[in-house]
């Protein structure tokens, strides 16, 4: 196991990190902003470094600057977290070129993730659904490209190959449009990904958002950890996520879970990771992998009872997976709310000082969070400042816990979207069963 490690990450996925390296017995290494020199997991730390100014780029994403912190502080490996450099193949090799361990896959494998065509390509050879589409990159040639079109059927989505963040992607829906709309698209990606490369897929008008957790070690085991369902969402950001995904046909999710368990064996994934599906009419239809640790891991480890950054910590250190896939069984449900530091109204960032705080408690109640009462919530990152996670033994009482969660916690002085995590773990729709991934902004009269 490693001896110590670097946390390049801030808030409550650093402290969940940090969390997961004491059960390990793992020193710490905090390296941060300016601004962030108050965090939870900065004052945990063992070891803390200042990496550079509040913004960003100057710090999160100063590549040079974590790696002199790993290397000033003998730290053996790098935990990226999410956001920030986690999916960056350029930062995981300079990681190990410069004699660290990147927990997570190879940067071989990022990239090829990173890629959608590839990564649909690699799905494919897996048996993993994918929506019906161009089956690689579209040419010059504009006759061909209608044929394309017209053969999936419109409605069609001219995607980005590079894209990522919901961005580079534009819904045709009549003929008339497309070639346009392709134009367009390729100079859109050119500018923001600097690859022109688009492709074209099957519009799906009311799809669900369902995502299989995996996780594998560099001795060629890997297993799943069954799914969850994270429709709702606003404006591309998931807002709310439960395991497991409610009402999905069991043949096809018994499929899908295990093309994912080959398409990891086959791509010698290492690490966590997330299979990212559009579930629509009893079907599956992969959209993209995320070779990361996701924000809503938490709802998986409630209902498995597996401590993914323990394991993913631990197969990057070479250790075999700790279980197999017959001793991961499903135990109730779980949901999760992110508590955004944001007008419930307006979704604008509400930064500043939190003047008193009062978190949920009781059964089957978790919340991963980095905040106390005289912290200030700074306006240069993500606005996420919790999360609060339950558990019980069907989805009815885990919401019941939600709600009842929501409404004894205090948040003072800055804004939440508390308000409006009550009001959709109170909607009727919503708790009498899954809901589509227009749901949210339909409900909210945004779409
Ligand atoms: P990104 O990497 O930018 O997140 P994704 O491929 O994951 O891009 O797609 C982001 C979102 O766009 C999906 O969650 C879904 O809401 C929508 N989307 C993508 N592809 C399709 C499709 N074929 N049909 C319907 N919606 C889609």
């Amino acid at each position: 196991m490693f001896e110590k490690i670097v946390i390049a990450n801030r808030g409550e996925i650093a402290l969940r990190i940090l969390r997961a390296c004491r059960q390990l017995g793992i020193r710490t290494v905090a390296v941060h902003s300016v601004c962030d020199r108050d965090l939870k997991h900065v004052k945990l730390a063992d070891e803390t470094v200042c990496i550079g100014p509040n913004p960003s780029n100057q710090s999160y994403l100063n590549v040079p600057a974590i790696i002199a912190a790993a290397e000033v502080t003998d730290a053996q490996a790098i935990h990226p977290g999410y956001g920030f450099l986690a999916e960056n193949a350029d930062f995981a090799e300079r990681v190990e070129q410069s004699g660290f361990t990147f927990i997570g896959p190879s940067a071989a494998t990022i990239r090829l993730m990173g890629n959608k065509v590839a990564a649909i390509e690699a799905m494919q050879a897996a048996n993993v659904p994918t929506v019906p589409g161009s089956n690689g990159p579209l040419g010059n040639d504009d006759a061909k490209n209608l044929k394309i079109a017209k053969d999936i059927g419109y409605p069609v989505i001219v995607k980005a190959a590079a894209g990522g963040g919901g961005r580079g992607m534009r819904v045709v829906h009549t003929e008339s449009n497309l070639l346009s709309s392709i134009q367009i698209t390729q100079s859109e990606a050119k500018a923001a990904f600097g690859d022109a490369t688009v492709y074209l897929e099957k519009f799906l008008e009311k799809p669900r958002h369902v995502e299989v957790q995996v996780l594998a070690d560099k001795h060629g085991n890997a297993i799943h950890l069954y799914d969850r369902d994270c429709s709702l969402q606003r404006r591309h950001q998931k807002v709310l996520e439960e395991a497991p995904a409610p009402g999905v046909d069991p043949e096809a999710r018994a499929q899908v879970l295990e093309a994912c368990v080959t398409a990891c064996k086959n791509m010698g994934y290492v690490g966590a990771g997330t299979f990212e599906f559009l579930y629509e009419d009893g079907r599956f239809y992969f959209i993209e992998m995320n070779t990361r640790v996701q924000v809503e891991h938490p709802v998986s480890e409630m209902v498995t009872g597996i401590d993914i950054i323990r394991e993913q910590i631990s197969v990057a250190a070479g250790n075999p997976l700790s279980v197999t896939q017959d001793q991961i069984k499903l135990n109730g449900h779980a949901i999760e709310c992110r508590i955004n530091a944001e007008n419930p109204n307006t979704f604008l960032p509400s930064p500043g000082l939190i003047s008193r705080y009062h978190p949920p408690g009781g059964p089957g109640v978790r919340v991963d969070s980095h905040i106390y009462s005289g912290y200030a919530v700074p306006p240069h990152y993500d606005s996420m400042i919790a999360k609060f996670i339950t558990h019980g033994a069907t989805r009815e009482e885990a919401l019941k816990r939600m709600e009842i969660a929501l409404s004894e916690s205090l948040i003072d002085g800055i804004q939440t979207n508390i308000p409006l995590q009550r009001d959709i773990v109170t909607d009727a729709t919503f708790l009498s069963g899954p809901v589509s991934i227009h749901y949210l902004e339909k409900k909210l009269g945004l779409s």
